[in-house]
């Protein structure tokens, strides 16, 4: 991936952490944005050469303002997102905007910004974060839900509207990975989703990384429009 820029969203910590070191090991220049800019400066001296940008992606002009400070990007891995979760009964409408905002349209808007470059280049490479849930539903997390299953058609849309221009659109949909926004899962609540985990262990943010590393790579050129299950087997 030597002269190849990634754009990783969500790089301050977790699974988007390990993506920014798997690409970067792989030859790539990183960009790394999140909203907080202390935690990413933190995060960008770990990896050699690596920049970073703060971004909020329930903004759009902080959307516009980071992807004009970066420059040209070859690789966009759109990472970041929250989790809001209540019942669909009881959900209240800024729950559910809030989410989407962030983990749907915030991803398509940072799309949007890097396509017109990538089809310069005839060349470029998009993978969406997804999640198991976007495949399978979830009770309690319908917005989330929504979004994921969102970055999926989404996914396979930008695929085939891009494909003549060299350009891939895959998605990557972890299971339970152990992670900041697993952390605050009750035990009981843990015990009970590892225990439909045909390979019995959470996932590590560096077993989502090396899917997300391999689609971003030259060898995964005839690849789009994928949806790649890092799931431990939970659901197939
Ligand atoms: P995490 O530990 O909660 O990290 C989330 C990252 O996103 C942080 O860097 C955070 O930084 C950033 N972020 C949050 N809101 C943002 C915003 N508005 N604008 C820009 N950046 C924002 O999450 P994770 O567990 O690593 O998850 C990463 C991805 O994998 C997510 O898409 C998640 O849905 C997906 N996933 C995770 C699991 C799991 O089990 N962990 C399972 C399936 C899918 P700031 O707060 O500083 O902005």
């Amino acid at each position: 991936m030597t002269d190849r820029t990634a754009f990783v969203t969500g790089a301050s910590r977790g699974i988007g952490l390990a993506c920014a070191k798997a690409l970067a090991a792989a030859g790539a220049r990183v960009v790394l944005a999140a909203r907080d800019a202390s935690r990413l400066e933190e995060a960008a001296r770990e990896i050699p050469g690596a920049t970073w940008v703060e971004l909020d992606l329930a903004s759009p002009q902080s959307i516009k303002d980071a992807f004009a400070k970066a420059g040209k990007i070859d690789i966009l891995v759109n990472n970041a997102a929250i989790t809001k979760d209540g019942l669909a009964l009881r959900m209240k409408k800024d729950d559910w905007d809030a989410v989407i905002a962030t983990n749907l349209t915030g991803a398509f808007l940072a799309i949007q910004q890097v396509l017109p470059g990538m089809m310069k280049e005839r060349w470029g490479r998009i993978v969406n974060i997804s999640s198991v849930v976007g495949e399978a539903g979830n009770p309690g997390q319908s917005n989330y839900v929504a979004s994921k299953a969102g970055l999926i058609g989404l996914t396979k849309s930008i695929a085939q509207e891009m494909a003549s221009r060299n350009i891939t659109a895959n998605a990557v949909a972890p299971g339970f990975i152990e992670t900041d926004m697993t952390a605050v899962l009750s035990d009981e609540l843990k015990t009970a989703m590892l225990a439909r985990v045909p390979l019995k262990r959470l996932g590590k943010p560096e077993d989502v990384a090396a899917a997300v590393r391999f689609l971003a790579s030259e060898e995964a050129g005839y690849i789009t429009g994928h949806v790649l299950d890092v799931n431990g087997g939970m659901y197939m």
